[in-house]
Protein backbone atom coordinates (compact mmCIF):
# COMPACT_ATOMS: atom_id res chain seq x y z
CA UNK A 1 0.00 0.00 0.00
CA UNK A 2 1.17 3.57 -0.76
CA UNK A 3 1.47 5.92 1.84
CA UNK A 4 -0.09 9.10 0.47
CA UNK A 5 0.34 11.47 3.86
CA UNK A 6 2.31 10.91 6.71
CA UNK A 7 1.60 12.66 10.19
CA UNK A 8 5.36 13.09 12.12
CA UNK A 9 5.31 13.96 15.84
CA UNK A 10 2.07 16.52 15.49
CA UNK A 11 1.17 18.42 18.78
CA UNK A 12 -0.87 22.01 18.30
CA UNK A 13 -1.36 23.87 22.03
CA UNK A 14 -3.26 26.61 22.91
CA UNK A 15 -2.83 29.69 25.23
CA UNK A 16 -5.36 29.74 27.28
CA UNK A 17 -6.72 32.74 30.02
CA UNK A 18 -7.83 31.44 32.95
CA UNK A 19 -9.30 33.16 36.38
CA UNK A 20 -11.25 36.40 37.18
CA UNK A 21 -8.83 38.76 35.34
CA UNK A 22 -7.93 36.04 32.78
CA UNK A 23 -4.15 36.58 33.97
CA UNK A 24 -3.54 33.07 34.33
CA UNK A 25 -2.26 31.32 31.29
CA UNK A 26 -2.04 27.50 30.79
CA UNK A 27 -1.20 25.53 27.88
CA UNK A 28 -4.40 23.22 26.30
CA UNK A 29 -2.28 20.22 24.46
CA UNK A 30 -5.11 20.32 22.06
CA UNK A 31 -3.22 17.61 19.76
CA UNK A 32 -0.13 16.02 21.58
CA UNK A 33 2.13 14.37 19.47
CA UNK A 34 0.11 12.25 16.91
CA UNK A 35 1.19 10.18 14.53
CA UNK A 36 -0.12 8.56 11.42
CA UNK A 37 -0.54 7.64 8.29
CA UNK A 38 -2.86 7.45 5.09
CA UNK A 39 -2.61 5.01 2.75
CA UNK A 40 -3.71 5.82 -0.98
CA UNK A 41 -7.71 5.60 -1.74
CA UNK A 42 -8.38 4.37 1.85
CA UNK A 43 -11.06 5.94 4.50
CA UNK A 44 -9.40 6.73 7.93
CA UNK A 45 -12.23 7.08 10.58
CA UNK A 46 -11.47 9.45 13.60
CA UNK A 47 -13.58 9.22 16.07
CA UNK A 48 -13.56 10.02 19.63
CA UNK A 49 -15.47 12.36 22.32
CA UNK A 50 -16.45 15.94 21.64
CA UNK A 51 -13.61 18.28 22.67
CA UNK A 52 -10.62 15.41 22.29
CA UNK A 53 -8.61 17.60 19.36
CA UNK A 54 -10.31 15.69 16.17
CA UNK A 55 -11.25 19.18 14.38
CA UNK A 56 -7.70 20.51 15.71
CA UNK A 57 -6.02 17.62 14.27
CA UNK A 58 -7.80 17.57 10.64
CA UNK A 59 -7.41 21.28 10.58
CA UNK A 60 -3.50 21.04 11.40
CA UNK A 61 -3.13 18.06 9.24
CA UNK A 62 -4.09 20.74 6.22
CA UNK A 63 -2.41 23.26 7.55
CA UNK A 64 -5.55 25.77 8.33
CA UNK A 65 -4.20 25.74 12.05
CA UNK A 66 -0.53 26.45 12.19
CA UNK A 67 0.99 23.23 13.91
CA UNK A 68 2.96 23.91 17.22
CA UNK A 69 5.44 20.60 16.30
CA UNK A 70 5.46 17.97 14.23
CA UNK A 71 5.51 17.76 10.44
CA UNK A 72 3.00 16.38 7.52
CA UNK A 73 4.31 14.84 5.01
CA UNK A 74 1.84 15.12 1.74
CA UNK A 75 3.26 12.62 -0.96
CA UNK A 76 6.72 12.90 0.35
CA UNK A 77 6.48 16.40 0.32
CA UNK A 78 6.43 18.40 3.72
CA UNK A 79 3.81 20.87 4.44
CA UNK A 80 5.49 22.54 7.16
CA UNK A 81 8.41 23.60 5.01
CA UNK A 82 6.26 24.98 2.17
CA UNK A 83 5.16 28.70 1.60
CA UNK A 84 2.88 30.49 0.75
CA UNK A 85 2.46 29.92 -3.03
CA UNK A 86 3.39 26.28 -2.84
CA UNK A 87 1.20 25.41 -0.06
CA UNK A 88 -1.66 26.83 -1.88
CA UNK A 89 -0.60 24.60 -5.05
CA UNK A 90 -0.82 21.64 -3.15
CA UNK A 91 -4.12 23.24 -1.08
CA UNK A 92 -5.58 22.32 -4.40
CA UNK A 93 -5.31 18.32 -3.64
CA UNK A 94 -6.33 18.73 -0.09
CA UNK A 95 -9.85 19.67 0.52
CA UNK A 96 -11.81 20.16 3.60
CA UNK A 97 -15.56 19.12 4.67
CA UNK A 98 -16.72 20.69 7.16
CA UNK A 99 -20.10 19.72 9.82
CA UNK A 100 -22.76 22.23 9.18
CA UNK A 101 -22.92 22.76 5.53
CA UNK A 102 -25.03 26.27 6.02
CA UNK A 103 -21.95 28.08 7.58
CA UNK A 104 -19.68 26.60 5.12
CA UNK A 105 -21.23 28.10 2.00
CA UNK A 106 -21.28 31.29 1.35
CA UNK A 107 -25.04 32.53 1.98
CA UNK A 108 -24.77 35.33 -0.71
CA UNK A 109 -23.57 32.89 -3.79
CA UNK A 110 -25.40 30.96 -5.83
CA UNK A 111 -25.03 27.21 -6.10
CA UNK A 112 -23.21 27.93 -9.41
CA UNK A 113 -21.00 30.37 -8.36
CA UNK A 114 -20.28 28.16 -4.87
CA UNK A 115 -19.28 25.71 -7.52
CA UNK A 116 -16.97 28.12 -9.95
CA UNK A 117 -15.08 29.17 -6.63
CA UNK A 118 -12.39 26.80 -6.77
CA UNK A 119 -12.07 26.45 -10.51
CA UNK A 120 -11.71 30.75 -10.12
CA UNK A 121 -8.89 30.41 -7.09
CA UNK A 122 -6.82 28.10 -8.59
CA UNK A 123 -7.18 29.20 -12.37
CA UNK A 124 -8.44 26.03 -13.39
CA UNK A 125 -10.27 25.92 -17.00
CA UNK A 126 -11.88 28.33 -19.02
CA UNK A 127 -15.48 29.11 -18.39
CA UNK A 128 -17.28 26.34 -21.22
CA UNK A 129 -14.92 23.74 -19.27
CA UNK A 130 -16.23 25.06 -15.90
CA UNK A 131 -19.64 24.82 -16.96
CA UNK A 132 -19.47 21.63 -18.20
CA UNK A 133 -17.35 20.49 -14.98
CA UNK A 134 -19.90 22.07 -12.55
CA UNK A 135 -23.11 20.46 -14.34
CA UNK A 136 -21.32 17.09 -14.00
CA UNK A 137 -21.02 17.68 -10.36
CA UNK A 138 -24.43 18.62 -9.53
CA UNK A 139 -25.37 15.62 -11.51
CA UNK A 140 -22.75 13.68 -9.59
CA UNK A 141 -24.66 14.49 -6.12
CA UNK A 142 -27.99 14.17 -8.06
CA UNK A 143 -29.65 17.21 -7.64
CA UNK A 144 -30.90 19.15 -10.76
CA UNK A 145 -29.77 22.24 -12.80
CA UNK A 146 -32.43 24.25 -11.77
CA UNK A 147 -30.74 24.62 -8.42
CA UNK A 148 -27.86 26.35 -9.51
CA UNK A 149 -29.16 29.56 -9.67
CA UNK A 150 -30.80 28.89 -5.63
CA UNK A 151 -29.11 30.16 -2.86
CA UNK A 152 -28.48 27.94 -0.13
CA UNK A 153 -30.79 29.30 1.81
CA UNK A 154 -33.17 28.01 -0.60
CA UNK A 155 -31.80 24.27 0.10
CA UNK A 156 -32.41 21.60 2.78
CA UNK A 157 -29.86 20.14 5.21
CA UNK A 158 -28.82 16.95 2.88
CA UNK A 159 -28.70 19.27 -0.07
CA UNK A 160 -26.42 22.10 1.21
CA UNK A 161 -23.98 19.15 2.53
CA UNK A 162 -24.51 17.72 -1.10
CA UNK A 163 -23.49 21.17 -2.52
CA UNK A 164 -20.13 21.07 -0.15
CA UNK A 165 -19.33 17.53 -1.22
CA UNK A 166 -19.57 18.58 -5.06
CA UNK A 167 -17.33 21.58 -4.32
CA UNK A 168 -14.68 19.72 -2.49
CA UNK A 169 -14.60 17.31 -5.31
CA UNK A 170 -14.38 19.81 -7.96
CA UNK A 171 -10.40 20.21 -8.69
CA UNK A 172 -9.91 16.20 -8.31
CA UNK A 173 -8.68 16.33 -4.82
CA UNK A 174 -6.24 13.23 -3.80
CA UNK A 175 -7.15 13.98 -0.05
CA UNK A 176 -10.50 15.14 1.87
CA UNK A 177 -10.69 15.72 5.76
CA UNK A 178 -14.34 15.35 6.35
CA UNK A 179 -14.94 16.38 9.69
CA UNK A 180 -18.06 15.17 11.22
CA UNK A 181 -19.58 15.97 7.67
CA UNK A 182 -22.91 14.38 8.59
CA UNK A 183 -24.03 15.11 11.99
CA UNK A 184 -25.71 17.94 11.46
CA UNK A 185 -27.74 15.95 9.19
CA UNK A 186 -31.31 13.83 10.29
CA UNK A 187 -30.24 9.79 10.64
CA UNK A 188 -32.22 9.59 7.30
CA UNK A 189 -30.47 11.74 5.50
CA UNK A 190 -26.62 10.62 7.06
CA UNK A 191 -26.50 7.08 5.27
CA UNK A 192 -27.92 9.24 1.83
CA UNK A 193 -24.60 11.02 2.20
CA UNK A 194 -22.37 8.73 3.47
CA UNK A 195 -23.08 5.97 0.35
CA UNK A 196 -22.61 9.02 -2.24
CA UNK A 197 -19.45 9.69 -0.53
CA UNK A 198 -17.80 6.24 -0.48
CA UNK A 199 -19.71 6.20 -4.12
CA UNK A 200 -17.16 8.95 -5.41
CA UNK A 201 -14.19 6.99 -3.15
CA UNK A 202 -14.63 4.52 -5.67
CA UNK A 203 -14.55 6.49 -8.62
CA UNK A 204 -12.61 9.05 -7.89
CA UNK A 205 -9.94 7.40 -5.57
CA UNK A 206 -9.30 9.87 -3.06
CA UNK A 207 -8.34 8.96 0.27
CA UNK A 208 -9.99 10.38 3.74
CA UNK A 209 -9.56 11.63 7.23
CA UNK A 210 -13.12 10.60 8.16
CA UNK A 211 -13.80 12.61 11.78
CA UNK A 212 -16.66 11.72 13.80
CA UNK A 213 -17.71 11.47 17.12
CA UNK A 214 -20.68 8.46 16.60
CA UNK A 215 -19.29 4.91 16.09
CA UNK A 216 -21.67 3.79 13.87
CA UNK A 217 -21.00 6.05 11.19
CA UNK A 218 -17.43 5.46 11.89
CA UNK A 219 -17.93 2.05 11.10
CA UNK A 220 -20.14 2.37 8.03
CA UNK A 221 -17.67 4.18 5.86
CA UNK A 222 -13.65 3.66 6.92
CA UNK A 223 -11.26 1.22 6.24
CA UNK A 224 -9.09 1.73 9.17
CA UNK A 225 -9.93 3.81 12.47
CA UNK A 226 -8.17 5.89 14.47
CA UNK A 227 -9.31 6.66 18.45
CA UNK A 228 -8.25 9.46 19.87
CA UNK A 229 -8.25 10.10 23.39
CA UNK A 230 -7.59 13.94 24.67
CA UNK A 231 -5.00 15.11 22.12
CA UNK A 232 -3.40 11.30 21.35
CA UNK A 233 -4.06 8.41 19.25
CA UNK A 234 -4.76 5.62 22.21
CA UNK A 235 -5.70 2.86 19.22
CA UNK A 236 -5.34 2.32 15.25
CA UNK A 237 -6.35 -0.55 13.55
CA UNK A 238 -8.41 -2.14 10.55
CA UNK A 239 -12.34 -1.56 11.34
CA UNK A 240 -13.20 -5.30 11.43
CA UNK A 241 -10.27 -5.82 13.70
CA UNK A 242 -11.23 -2.46 16.02
CA UNK A 243 -14.80 -3.77 16.44
CA UNK A 244 -14.34 -7.08 16.88
CA UNK A 245 -11.50 -6.87 19.49
CA UNK A 246 -10.64 -3.42 20.69
CA UNK A 247 -7.77 -3.35 23.11
CA UNK A 248 -7.63 -0.18 24.61
CA UNK A 249 -9.39 -0.05 27.46
CA UNK A 250 -11.17 3.62 26.01
CA UNK A 251 -11.78 2.45 23.07
CA UNK A 252 -13.65 -0.76 24.47
CA UNK A 253 -15.75 2.15 26.93
CA UNK A 254 -16.81 4.00 24.11
CA UNK A 255 -17.78 0.44 22.19
CA UNK A 256 -19.85 -0.50 25.17
CA UNK A 257 -21.37 3.36 25.35
CA UNK A 258 -23.20 2.48 21.86
CA UNK A 259 -26.41 2.07 23.20
CA UNK A 260 -27.30 -1.68 22.94
CA UNK A 261 -28.65 -4.17 24.72
CA UNK A 262 -26.38 -5.74 27.05
CA UNK A 263 -27.99 -9.79 28.37
CA UNK A 264 -24.66 -11.00 29.05
CA UNK A 265 -23.70 -10.82 32.50
CA UNK A 266 -20.47 -11.92 31.69
CA UNK A 267 -19.81 -9.25 29.22
CA UNK A 268 -21.02 -6.31 31.16
CA UNK A 269 -18.35 -7.33 33.70
CA UNK A 270 -15.74 -7.00 31.26
CA UNK A 271 -16.61 -3.76 30.40
CA UNK A 272 -17.67 -0.25 32.33
CA UNK A 273 -18.82 2.70 32.26
CA UNK A 274 -17.30 5.70 31.55
CA UNK A 275 -17.10 8.85 34.15
CA UNK A 276 -17.97 11.85 32.47
CA UNK A 277 -15.07 13.61 31.16
CA UNK A 278 -13.36 16.19 32.99
CA UNK A 279 -10.79 18.65 31.84
CA UNK A 280 -8.28 18.54 34.50
CA UNK A 281 -8.09 15.02 33.56
CA UNK A 282 -5.45 16.09 31.14
CA UNK A 283 -2.70 14.49 32.76
CA UNK A 284 1.00 16.42 32.87
CA UNK A 285 2.42 13.17 32.84
CA UNK A 286 1.86 9.61 32.06
CA UNK A 287 -1.53 8.30 30.34
CA UNK A 288 -4.15 10.47 29.62
CA UNK A 289 -6.97 8.06 30.20
CA UNK A 290 -5.25 6.88 33.46
CA UNK A 291 -7.77 8.53 35.77
CA UNK A 292 -10.99 7.02 33.96
CA UNK A 293 -8.90 3.99 33.38
CA UNK A 294 -9.93 0.47 34.87
CA UNK A 295 -6.49 -1.18 34.84
CA UNK A 296 -4.42 2.08 35.97
CA UNK A 297 -1.32 1.40 37.71
CA UNK A 298 1.43 3.32 38.86
CA UNK A 299 3.45 3.45 35.74
CA UNK A 300 0.78 4.91 34.09
CA UNK A 301 0.53 7.88 36.25
CA UNK A 302 3.91 8.29 35.95
CA UNK A 303 4.72 7.34 31.53
CA UNK A 304 3.25 8.24 28.56
CA UNK A 305 2.61 5.30 26.97
CA UNK A 306 3.39 4.97 23.12
CA UNK A 307 1.19 4.03 20.26
CA UNK A 308 3.10 0.22 19.56
CA UNK A 309 1.97 -2.96 17.39
CA UNK A 310 -0.13 -5.55 19.91
CA UNK A 311 -2.03 -8.67 19.85
CA UNK A 312 -1.34 -11.10 16.62
CA UNK A 313 -1.43 -8.43 13.78
CA UNK A 314 1.40 -5.96 15.35
CA UNK A 315 1.84 -4.05 12.14
CA UNK A 316 -1.89 -3.22 11.87
CA UNK A 317 -3.04 -2.88 14.70
CA UNK A 318 -1.84 -0.07 17.11
CA UNK A 319 -2.05 0.29 20.81
CA UNK A 320 -0.98 3.30 23.43
CA UNK A 321 -1.93 1.36 26.82
CA UNK A 322 1.30 -0.31 29.27
CA UNK A 323 -1.35 -3.28 29.72
CA UNK A 324 -2.27 -4.36 26.35
CA UNK A 325 0.73 -6.44 24.40
P1 LIG B 1 -13.26 17.94 18.86
O1 LIG B 1 -13.29 18.31 17.40
O2 LIG B 1 -12.76 16.56 19.12
O3 LIG B 1 -14.57 18.18 19.53
P2 LIG B 1 -11.55 20.28 19.10
O4 LIG B 1 -10.38 20.02 18.24
O5 LIG B 1 -12.58 21.20 18.58
O6 LIG B 1 -12.19 18.90 19.57
O7 LIG B 1 -11.02 20.88 20.48
C1 LIG B 1 -9.99 20.27 21.26
C2 LIG B 1 -9.69 21.13 22.46
O8 LIG B 1 -9.06 22.33 22.02
C3 LIG B 1 -10.92 21.55 23.24
O9 LIG B 1 -10.61 21.54 24.61
C4 LIG B 1 -11.19 22.95 22.74
O10 LIG B 1 -11.81 23.72 23.74
C5 LIG B 1 -9.78 23.45 22.47
N1 LIG B 1 -9.73 24.47 21.40
C6 LIG B 1 -10.13 24.28 20.11
N2 LIG B 1 -9.90 25.40 19.39
C7 LIG B 1 -9.33 26.31 20.24
C8 LIG B 1 -8.84 27.66 20.09
N3 LIG B 1 -8.88 28.29 18.92
N4 LIG B 1 -8.32 28.26 21.20
C9 LIG B 1 -8.24 27.61 22.38
N5 LIG B 1 -8.67 26.35 22.59
C10 LIG B 1 -9.21 25.69 21.53
MG1 LIG C 1 -14.91 18.84 16.17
Amino acid sequence: MKTLLKVSSLSKYYTVKEGFFRKKVSILKAVDDVSFEIFSGETLGLVGESGCGKSTLGRTVLRLNEATSGDIFFKGISLASLGGGDLRKIRRSMQMIFQDPYSSLNPFMTIEETLKEPFYVHSVGTSSEQDECIRFLLDKVRMPLSYLKRYPKDLSGGQRQRIAIARALALKPDFIVADEPVSALDVSIQSEVLQLLSSFKEEFGFSCLFISHDLAVVEQISDRVAVMYLGSLVEIARKEDLFSSPKHPYTKALLEAVPRPVYDEERRKKYFSLKPLDEKMRSPLGCAFYSRCPLATRICSEEKPMLKGAGNNPFNHKVACHHVT
